[in-house]
């Protein structure tokens, strides 16, 4: 294997980041971007396993808001990180990249359940392992998720694939001129400075299982490689109390 800084890793893809400049929905650029993005990385013999989103369809929240039932509205939006999922996967194929899907809410016809041991042995194999549908219960978020699959499955560490964002910034860039980047924080820090990185659910998750967490701009290209080889762009989150 080439130089690489981390051999397993949980790549979290936000529905955003599918979506693209259109906002929501999948952009199939978008895709086949990531795919390729991914495939560099598969390449040099990183194991990757994939938690998707689905914030481009639904979210929870927004359901809760319009009168839904909470839980009810995040089944939807667990629904939604499977459709991302599939399209990933689909992406990757084209690719050539060879991948499974496991769903945590069973769906036998169109993806495996989630089953830890089965997912290491793909993660082993040289599989791709997309994760759908979050942790399979309402309340919780796709970053939460991937906190407990990164856990799980021994996971050096999270990368944050963001759109457009190279980093964790004192304040929106895009608002204040006068923000800047930290190229390095604490989950502590997340929580003290009030920088919404992450929920707290997955923050604690991370800090408790002392699993890093890289936030980087996926959209140029070469950065998920940049990152894997250890290269410092983007901010660290270190895991550790
Ligand atoms: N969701 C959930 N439980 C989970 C993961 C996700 O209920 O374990 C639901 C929740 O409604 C959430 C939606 O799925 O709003 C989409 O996930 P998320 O908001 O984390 O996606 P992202 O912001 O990363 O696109």
């Amino acid at each position: 294997m080439s130089q690489v800084k981390y051999k397993r890793v949980i790549l979290k893809v936000s529905g955003e980041a599918l979506a693209g400049s259109q906002g929501t929905g999948i952009n199939p650029e978008v895709i086949s971007h990531l795919a390729a993005e991914i495939k560099s990385v598969h390449d040099m013999g990183v194991e990757i396993g994939i938690v998707c989103g689905g914030g481009n369809m639904w979210r929870g929240e927004t359901g809760a808001k319009m009168g839904m039932e909470r839980a009810q509205a995040d089944y939807m939006g667990m629904l939604a990180t499977i459709m991302n999922g599939l399209a990933l996967q689909d992406g990757l194929e084209n690719l050539g990249v060879p991948t499974r899907v496991q769903t945590s809410i069973e769906m036998r016809q169109i993806a495996e359940p989630y089953i830890r041991r089965k997912a290491m042995r793909h993660l082993e194999k040289g599989r791709v392992v997309i994760f759908g549908g979050g942790t399979g219960n309402p309340y919780f978020s796709t970053d939460t998720t991937a906190a407990l699959r990164a856990a799980e499955i021994g996971a050096d560490v999270i990368l944050m694939a963001k759109n457009g964002v190279d980093g964790v910034y004192s304040a929106d860039p895009k608002v204040d001129p006068d923000a800047t980047k930290f190229s390095e924080l604490t989950q502590l820090d997340l929580i003290s400075k009030n920088l919404k990185v992450m929920d707290r659910t997955a923050s604690s998750l991370s800090m408790d299982n002392d699993i890093p967490l890289v936030v980087f701009n996926v959209n140029k290209p070469g950065n998920i490689k940049k990152v894997i080889q250890g290269e410092n762009i983007g901010t660290v989150i270190k895991g550790g109390k």
